[in-house]
Protein backbone atom coordinates (compact mmCIF):
# COMPACT_ATOMS: atom_id res chain seq x y z
CA UNK A 1 0.00 0.00 0.00
CA UNK A 2 1.49 3.55 -0.97
CA UNK A 3 2.57 5.04 2.07
CA UNK A 4 1.15 9.25 0.98
CA UNK A 5 -2.33 7.03 0.80
CA UNK A 6 -1.91 5.19 3.94
CA UNK A 7 -0.81 8.58 6.04
CA UNK A 8 -3.96 10.53 4.92
CA UNK A 9 -6.44 8.04 5.35
CA UNK A 10 -5.08 7.66 9.04
CA UNK A 11 -4.74 11.62 9.14
CA UNK A 12 -8.63 11.46 7.53
CA UNK A 13 -9.88 9.06 9.94
CA UNK A 14 -8.05 9.94 13.11
CA UNK A 15 -10.12 14.05 12.28
CA UNK A 16 -13.61 12.34 12.13
CA UNK A 17 -12.61 10.86 15.08
CA UNK A 18 -11.79 13.88 16.39
CA UNK A 19 -15.22 15.54 15.44
CA UNK A 20 -17.43 12.43 16.75
CA UNK A 21 -18.52 11.70 13.59
CA UNK A 22 -16.36 8.07 12.86
CA UNK A 23 -19.15 5.16 12.14
CA UNK A 24 -18.88 1.81 13.55
CA UNK A 25 -21.50 0.01 12.07
CA UNK A 26 -23.55 -2.35 14.09
CA UNK A 27 -23.91 -5.91 13.16
CA UNK A 28 -26.78 -7.48 13.06
CA UNK A 29 -27.11 -11.36 13.72
CA UNK A 30 -30.27 -11.86 13.16
CA UNK A 31 -33.17 -10.90 10.02
CA UNK A 32 -34.43 -7.79 10.25
CA UNK A 33 -37.46 -7.28 13.42
CA UNK A 34 -38.42 -5.51 15.66
CA UNK A 35 -36.45 -7.31 18.28
CA UNK A 36 -33.61 -8.23 16.61
CA UNK A 37 -29.78 -9.63 17.80
CA UNK A 38 -27.09 -6.95 17.73
CA UNK A 39 -23.66 -7.17 18.33
CA UNK A 40 -24.26 -10.03 20.76
CA UNK A 41 -27.42 -8.53 22.37
CA UNK A 42 -31.12 -8.67 22.33
CA UNK A 43 -32.46 -5.20 21.21
CA UNK A 44 -35.65 -3.32 20.46
CA UNK A 45 -34.53 -1.93 16.64
CA UNK A 46 -35.91 1.52 16.33
CA UNK A 47 -33.72 2.43 13.67
CA UNK A 48 -35.00 0.09 10.05
CA UNK A 49 -37.25 1.19 7.25
CA UNK A 50 -38.72 -2.39 7.00
CA UNK A 51 -41.70 -0.31 7.67
CA UNK A 52 -44.04 -3.28 6.57
CA UNK A 53 -41.56 -5.89 8.50
CA UNK A 54 -41.46 -7.49 4.78
CA UNK A 55 -37.88 -8.21 4.83
CA UNK A 56 -38.16 -11.58 6.51
CA UNK A 57 -41.83 -11.91 5.49
CA UNK A 58 -42.55 -16.07 4.77
CA UNK A 59 -43.64 -15.32 1.27
CA UNK A 60 -41.35 -12.93 0.55
CA UNK A 61 -38.70 -15.69 1.33
CA UNK A 62 -40.59 -18.18 -0.62
CA UNK A 63 -40.71 -16.33 -3.72
CA UNK A 64 -36.97 -15.68 -3.34
CA UNK A 65 -36.34 -19.02 -2.79
CA UNK A 66 -38.69 -20.50 -6.08
CA UNK A 67 -36.75 -17.81 -8.00
CA UNK A 68 -33.59 -19.18 -7.55
CA UNK A 69 -34.87 -22.71 -8.05
CA UNK A 70 -36.26 -21.42 -11.34
CA UNK A 71 -33.86 -18.51 -12.49
CA UNK A 72 -30.45 -19.03 -10.67
CA UNK A 73 -28.78 -16.42 -8.49
CA UNK A 74 -27.79 -13.87 -11.21
CA UNK A 75 -29.01 -11.70 -14.47
CA UNK A 76 -25.27 -12.13 -16.22
CA UNK A 77 -25.24 -8.93 -17.88
CA UNK A 78 -26.35 -5.29 -17.36
CA UNK A 79 -29.98 -5.11 -18.65
CA UNK A 80 -30.03 -3.68 -22.09
CA UNK A 81 -27.17 -5.95 -22.97
CA UNK A 82 -28.82 -9.58 -21.82
CA UNK A 83 -29.44 -9.21 -18.25
CA UNK A 84 -33.65 -8.20 -18.96
CA UNK A 85 -35.04 -11.63 -17.17
CA UNK A 86 -39.06 -11.69 -17.96
CA UNK A 87 -39.24 -11.74 -14.09
CA UNK A 88 -37.51 -7.80 -14.19
CA UNK A 89 -40.17 -7.13 -17.25
CA UNK A 90 -42.90 -8.30 -14.59
CA UNK A 91 -41.91 -6.36 -11.77
CA UNK A 92 -42.21 -3.46 -13.72
CA UNK A 93 -45.35 -3.71 -15.32
CA UNK A 94 -46.11 -4.30 -11.24
CA UNK A 95 -45.30 -1.48 -10.61
CA UNK A 96 -46.14 0.56 -13.36
CA UNK A 97 -50.16 -0.89 -12.26
CA UNK A 98 -49.68 0.09 -8.29
CA UNK A 99 -48.49 3.49 -8.99
CA UNK A 100 -51.19 4.25 -12.21
CA UNK A 101 -48.23 5.76 -14.43
CA UNK A 102 -47.96 4.46 -18.40
CA UNK A 103 -44.40 3.06 -17.25
CA UNK A 104 -41.31 1.82 -14.29
CA UNK A 105 -37.80 1.40 -14.91
CA UNK A 106 -36.10 0.05 -12.06
CA UNK A 107 -32.30 0.83 -10.93
CA UNK A 108 -30.28 -1.31 -8.15
CA UNK A 109 -31.45 0.88 -5.81
CA UNK A 110 -33.05 4.04 -5.11
CA UNK A 111 -29.63 5.90 -4.65
CA UNK A 112 -28.67 4.90 -8.20
CA UNK A 113 -31.88 5.92 -9.63
CA UNK A 114 -31.40 9.28 -8.36
CA UNK A 115 -27.96 9.38 -10.10
CA UNK A 116 -29.93 7.84 -13.59
CA UNK A 117 -32.48 9.89 -13.66
CA UNK A 118 -31.83 13.51 -12.93
CA UNK A 119 -28.65 14.24 -14.55
CA UNK A 120 -30.03 12.88 -17.97
CA UNK A 121 -33.30 15.29 -17.59
CA UNK A 122 -31.52 18.04 -17.74
CA UNK A 123 -29.11 20.17 -19.93
CA UNK A 124 -27.18 23.35 -19.45
CA UNK A 125 -29.68 25.74 -20.67
CA UNK A 126 -31.91 24.21 -17.60
CA UNK A 127 -32.35 24.99 -13.91
CA UNK A 128 -32.77 22.55 -11.08
CA UNK A 129 -34.24 23.97 -8.02
CA UNK A 130 -33.90 22.06 -4.89
CA UNK A 131 -36.00 22.09 -1.27
CA UNK A 132 -32.60 22.61 1.25
CA UNK A 133 -33.59 19.09 3.28
CA UNK A 134 -32.89 17.08 -0.08
CA UNK A 135 -31.35 13.79 0.62
CA UNK A 136 -27.96 13.44 -0.02
CA UNK A 137 -29.16 10.77 -3.23
CA UNK A 138 -30.82 13.83 -4.96
CA UNK A 139 -27.88 15.98 -4.31
CA UNK A 140 -25.42 13.93 -5.76
CA UNK A 141 -27.58 13.10 -9.04
CA UNK A 142 -28.52 16.65 -9.08
CA UNK A 143 -24.58 17.32 -9.20
CA UNK A 144 -24.10 14.79 -11.99
CA UNK A 145 -26.37 16.70 -14.36
CA UNK A 146 -25.22 19.89 -16.18
CA UNK A 147 -28.08 22.28 -15.16
CA UNK A 148 -27.80 25.00 -12.82
CA UNK A 149 -28.37 23.91 -9.52
CA UNK A 150 -26.52 26.13 -6.58
CA UNK A 151 -27.79 27.33 -3.52
CA UNK A 152 -25.40 30.45 -4.50
CA UNK A 153 -27.34 30.70 -8.03
CA UNK A 154 -30.37 31.12 -5.71
CA UNK A 155 -31.65 27.72 -6.61
CA UNK A 156 -32.13 26.41 -3.23
CA UNK A 157 -35.49 27.20 -0.79
CA UNK A 158 -35.62 27.33 2.76
CA UNK A 159 -37.84 23.59 3.60
CA UNK A 160 -41.02 23.83 2.74
CA UNK A 161 -41.07 27.72 1.67
CA UNK A 162 -43.50 27.91 -1.10
CA UNK A 163 -43.27 31.98 -1.47
CA UNK A 164 -39.09 31.45 -1.76
CA UNK A 165 -40.02 28.93 -4.14
CA UNK A 166 -42.20 30.57 -6.55
CA UNK A 167 -39.61 33.47 -6.32
CA UNK A 168 -36.96 31.64 -7.45
CA UNK A 169 -39.66 30.52 -10.64
CA UNK A 170 -39.78 33.93 -11.56
CA UNK A 171 -36.55 34.36 -11.36
CA UNK A 172 -35.40 31.52 -13.88
CA UNK A 173 -37.93 32.43 -16.34
CA UNK A 174 -35.26 32.32 -19.03
CA UNK A 175 -33.94 28.65 -18.95
CA UNK A 176 -35.29 26.04 -20.92
CA UNK A 177 -36.49 23.47 -18.70
CA UNK A 178 -37.09 23.94 -14.79
CA UNK A 179 -37.18 20.85 -13.01
CA UNK A 180 -38.34 21.11 -9.18
CA UNK A 181 -37.42 18.51 -6.71
CA UNK A 182 -38.28 17.53 -3.40
CA UNK A 183 -38.55 14.46 -0.74
CA UNK A 184 -41.92 13.46 -0.35
CA UNK A 185 -41.72 12.02 3.19
CA UNK A 186 -38.34 14.29 4.31
CA UNK A 187 -35.71 11.66 5.77
CA UNK A 188 -34.63 12.91 9.14
CA UNK A 189 -37.69 15.06 9.64
CA UNK A 190 -40.23 12.73 8.85
CA UNK A 191 -42.58 15.64 7.31
CA UNK A 192 -44.16 15.66 3.96
CA UNK A 193 -43.24 17.56 1.39
CA UNK A 194 -46.38 20.28 0.18
CA UNK A 195 -46.57 18.84 -3.18
CA UNK A 196 -49.92 20.24 -4.33
CA UNK A 197 -48.87 23.37 -3.71
CA UNK A 198 -45.40 22.50 -5.01
CA UNK A 199 -47.28 21.19 -8.48
CA UNK A 200 -49.66 24.24 -8.62
CA UNK A 201 -46.29 26.58 -9.07
CA UNK A 202 -45.15 24.46 -11.20
CA UNK A 203 -48.18 24.06 -13.46
CA UNK A 204 -48.19 28.05 -13.34
CA UNK A 205 -44.70 28.30 -14.06
CA UNK A 206 -43.91 25.44 -16.60
CA UNK A 207 -42.04 23.66 -14.66
CA UNK A 208 -41.76 19.91 -13.91
CA UNK A 209 -41.51 17.93 -10.79
CA UNK A 210 -39.85 15.22 -9.42
CA UNK A 211 -40.48 13.78 -6.13
CA UNK A 212 -38.06 11.18 -4.24
CA UNK A 213 -40.60 8.64 -2.66
CA UNK A 214 -38.36 6.19 -0.61
CA UNK A 215 -39.99 7.06 2.71
CA UNK A 216 -43.52 7.15 1.38
CA UNK A 217 -42.91 4.04 -0.59
CA UNK A 218 -45.13 1.60 1.02
CA UNK A 219 -45.95 4.53 3.60
CA UNK A 220 -48.75 6.97 2.29
CA UNK A 221 -51.13 7.12 -0.26
CA UNK A 222 -53.44 3.80 -1.57
CA UNK A 223 -51.61 0.54 -0.50
CA UNK A 224 -48.46 2.40 0.13
CA UNK A 225 -47.94 4.03 -3.57
CA UNK A 226 -46.92 7.44 -2.39
CA UNK A 227 -47.39 10.95 -2.00
CA UNK A 228 -49.15 11.36 -5.51
CA UNK A 229 -51.61 9.19 -4.41
CA UNK A 230 -51.63 10.61 -0.77
CA UNK A 231 -52.28 13.88 -1.87
CA UNK A 232 -54.19 12.36 -5.38
CA UNK A 233 -52.05 14.24 -8.30
CA UNK A 234 -52.18 11.48 -10.45
CA UNK A 235 -50.80 12.68 -13.62
CA UNK A 236 -49.04 15.87 -12.41
CA UNK A 237 -46.01 15.03 -10.81
CA UNK A 238 -43.59 14.29 -14.01
CA UNK A 239 -41.55 11.77 -12.36
CA UNK A 240 -41.76 9.70 -8.79
CA UNK A 241 -38.71 8.30 -7.82
CA UNK A 242 -39.77 4.80 -5.11
CA UNK A 243 -37.00 2.62 -3.43
CA UNK A 244 -37.82 -1.20 -3.13
CA UNK A 245 -35.23 -1.64 0.25
CA UNK A 246 -37.04 -0.09 2.86
CA UNK A 247 -40.95 -0.66 2.99
CA UNK A 248 -40.70 -3.02 0.36
CA UNK A 249 -38.02 -4.92 1.96
CA UNK A 250 -35.32 -5.97 -0.73
CA UNK A 251 -33.33 -4.02 -2.59
CA UNK A 252 -33.57 -1.33 -5.56
CA UNK A 253 -35.05 1.80 -6.83
CA UNK A 254 -37.34 2.97 -9.85
CA UNK A 255 -38.74 5.72 -11.59
CA UNK A 256 -42.50 5.99 -12.60
CA UNK A 257 -43.72 8.28 -15.23
CA UNK A 258 -44.42 8.31 -18.83
CA UNK A 259 -43.64 5.94 -21.24
CA UNK A 260 -41.03 8.32 -23.11
CA UNK A 261 -39.28 9.20 -20.23
CA UNK A 262 -38.45 5.56 -19.41
CA UNK A 263 -37.48 5.21 -23.00
CA UNK A 264 -34.88 7.89 -22.27
CA UNK A 265 -33.85 6.54 -19.28
CA UNK A 266 -32.97 2.81 -21.16
CA UNK A 267 -30.80 4.85 -23.67
CA UNK A 268 -29.78 7.56 -21.20
CA UNK A 269 -29.36 6.34 -17.24
CA UNK A 270 -26.08 5.73 -16.82
CA UNK A 271 -26.63 3.15 -14.15
CA UNK A 272 -29.03 1.29 -16.12
CA UNK A 273 -26.59 1.34 -19.19
CA UNK A 274 -23.46 0.37 -17.30
CA UNK A 275 -24.61 -1.37 -13.87
CA UNK A 276 -25.81 -5.03 -13.89
CA UNK A 277 -29.16 -6.30 -13.49
CA UNK A 278 -30.87 -7.32 -10.12
CA UNK A 279 -30.91 -10.96 -9.46
CA UNK A 280 -33.77 -12.45 -10.43
CA UNK A 281 -34.71 -13.64 -6.62
CA UNK A 282 -35.08 -9.67 -5.92
CA UNK A 283 -37.65 -9.21 -8.42
CA UNK A 284 -39.48 -12.36 -7.18
CA UNK A 285 -39.49 -11.41 -3.79
CA UNK A 286 -40.23 -7.49 -4.86
CA UNK A 287 -43.43 -9.24 -7.01
CA UNK A 288 -44.34 -11.34 -4.01
CA UNK A 289 -44.24 -7.82 -1.35
CA UNK A 290 -46.40 -5.98 -3.91
CA UNK A 291 -49.22 -9.01 -4.17
CA UNK A 292 -49.09 -8.46 0.26
CA UNK A 293 -49.63 -4.51 -0.32
CA UNK A 294 -52.21 -4.75 -2.63
CA UNK A 295 -53.76 -7.69 -1.15
CA UNK A 296 -53.34 -7.24 2.45
CA UNK A 297 -54.49 -3.79 4.02
CA UNK A 298 -52.89 -5.27 7.86
CA UNK A 299 -48.99 -4.39 7.46
CA UNK A 300 -50.17 -0.82 6.64
CA UNK A 301 -52.41 -0.77 9.30
CA UNK A 302 -50.41 -1.71 11.70
CA UNK A 303 -47.69 0.56 10.54
CA UNK A 304 -49.69 3.70 11.38
CA UNK A 305 -50.86 2.07 14.76
CA UNK A 306 -47.84 1.61 15.73
CA UNK A 307 -47.04 5.07 14.69
CA UNK A 308 -49.87 6.58 16.01
CA UNK A 309 -49.58 5.16 19.52
CA UNK A 310 -45.60 5.56 19.49
CA UNK A 311 -45.74 9.24 19.04
CA UNK A 312 -48.79 9.89 21.40
CA UNK A 313 -47.01 8.40 23.95
CA UNK A 314 -43.74 10.07 23.52
CA UNK A 315 -46.10 13.08 23.32
CA UNK A 316 -47.65 12.35 26.52
CA UNK A 317 -44.03 12.07 27.93
CA UNK A 318 -43.08 15.38 26.96
CA UNK A 319 -40.52 14.33 24.42
CA UNK A 320 -40.21 17.12 21.59
CA UNK A 321 -41.01 14.83 17.95
CA UNK A 322 -40.41 18.07 15.81
CA UNK A 323 -43.37 17.74 14.02
CA UNK A 324 -43.07 14.73 11.92
CA UNK A 325 -46.12 13.25 10.14
CA UNK A 326 -45.38 9.77 9.30
CA UNK A 327 -43.65 6.99 10.75
CA UNK A 328 -39.76 8.65 11.06
CA UNK A 329 -40.31 9.70 14.28
CA UNK A 330 -37.31 12.03 15.52
CA UNK A 331 -37.01 13.20 19.09
CA UNK A 332 -35.52 16.30 19.67
CA UNK A 333 -32.08 16.54 21.83
CA UNK A 334 -30.48 19.60 20.52
CA UNK A 335 -26.80 18.96 21.72
CA UNK A 336 -24.54 16.89 20.08
CA UNK A 337 -22.74 15.09 22.83
CA UNK A 338 -26.12 14.46 24.74
CA UNK A 339 -27.75 12.94 21.53
CA UNK A 340 -24.68 10.41 21.03
CA UNK A 341 -24.73 10.00 25.52
CA UNK A 342 -28.60 9.18 24.66
CA UNK A 343 -27.69 6.79 21.69
CA UNK A 344 -25.54 4.97 24.24
CA UNK A 345 -27.53 4.79 27.34
CA UNK A 346 -29.99 3.56 25.27
CA UNK A 347 -28.11 0.92 23.97
CA UNK A 348 -27.55 -0.03 27.21
CA UNK A 349 -31.42 -0.49 28.39
CA UNK A 350 -31.59 -2.67 25.67
CA UNK A 351 -32.83 0.04 22.55
CA UNK A 352 -30.75 0.85 19.34
CA UNK A 353 -32.16 4.23 18.57
CA UNK A 354 -29.26 6.44 16.33
CA UNK A 355 -28.02 9.69 17.40
CA UNK A 356 -28.41 12.14 13.79
CA UNK A 357 -26.11 14.83 14.27
CA UNK A 358 -24.26 17.61 12.24
CA UNK A 359 -23.50 17.16 9.24
CA UNK A 360 -26.57 14.94 8.42
CA UNK A 361 -28.96 17.53 10.36
CA UNK A 362 -27.81 21.35 11.19
CA UNK A 363 -25.64 21.75 14.60
CA UNK A 364 -27.29 22.01 17.19
CA UNK A 365 -30.28 19.89 16.12
CA UNK A 366 -29.06 16.90 17.42
CA UNK A 367 -32.20 14.51 18.07
CA UNK A 368 -32.56 10.65 18.39
CA UNK A 369 -34.21 8.91 14.96
CA UNK A 370 -36.92 6.38 16.14
CA UNK A 371 -38.79 4.29 13.18
CA UNK A 372 -42.00 2.24 14.54
CA UNK A 373 -42.72 -0.07 12.05
CA UNK A 374 -45.33 -3.10 11.59
CA UNK A 375 -42.44 -5.09 12.97
CA UNK A 376 -42.82 -3.91 16.20
CA UNK A 377 -45.52 -5.26 18.71
CA UNK A 378 -46.93 -2.76 21.34
CA UNK A 379 -45.11 -4.05 23.88
CA UNK A 380 -41.62 -3.55 22.04
CA UNK A 381 -42.94 -0.25 22.17
CA UNK A 382 -43.82 0.06 25.16
CA UNK A 383 -41.06 -1.02 26.88
CA UNK A 384 -38.70 1.49 24.42
CA UNK A 385 -40.81 4.27 25.65
CA UNK A 386 -39.66 2.79 29.67
CA UNK A 387 -36.03 2.75 28.20
CA UNK A 388 -36.25 6.64 27.26
CA UNK A 389 -37.77 7.77 29.97
CA UNK A 390 -35.52 6.26 32.49
CA UNK A 391 -31.80 7.65 29.52
CA UNK A 392 -33.93 10.74 30.63
CA UNK A 393 -33.86 10.91 33.93
CA UNK A 394 -30.73 9.53 34.46
CA UNK A 395 -29.26 12.31 32.45
CA UNK A 396 -31.22 14.80 33.80
CA UNK A 397 -31.77 16.66 30.06
CA UNK A 398 -33.59 16.12 26.55
C1 LIG B 1 -32.99 5.78 1.37
C2 LIG B 1 -33.22 6.87 0.40
C3 LIG B 1 -32.79 6.76 -0.93
C4 LIG B 1 -31.96 5.59 -1.39
O1 LIG B 1 -32.71 4.47 -1.60
P1 LIG B 1 -31.97 3.03 -1.63
O2 LIG B 1 -32.96 2.17 -2.31
O3 LIG B 1 -31.69 2.67 -0.22
O4 LIG B 1 -30.72 3.21 -2.44
C5 LIG B 1 -33.10 7.77 -1.80
N1 LIG B 1 -33.79 8.85 -1.41
C6 LIG B 1 -34.22 9.00 -0.15
C7 LIG B 1 -35.00 10.21 0.24
C8 LIG B 1 -33.94 8.02 0.80
O5 LIG B 1 -34.34 8.17 2.06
Amino acid sequence: MNAHLQSWLGEQLQALRDQNLYKIPKILESPAGGRVQMNGKQVINLSSNNYLGLANHPKVREAALKAIDEWGVGAGAVRWIGGTMRIHDELEQRLAKFKQTEAVLVFTGGFTANSGAIPAVVTDKDVIISDELNHASIIDGVRLGSAKYKKSDGLVYAHKDMEALEKILQNTQSFQKRMIITDGVFSMDGDIAPLPAIVELAEKYDAFVMVDDAHASGVLGKNGAGTTSHFNLYGRVDIQLGTLSKALGVVGGYIAGSAALKDWLINRGRPYLFSTAHPPMVAAALIASLDIMENDPEPMQRLWDNTRWWKNALAEAGFDTMGSETPITPVYVGDEGAAQAMERALWEEGVYALAIVYPTVARGKARLRTMPSAAHTKEDLADALEAFKRVRDMMGSA
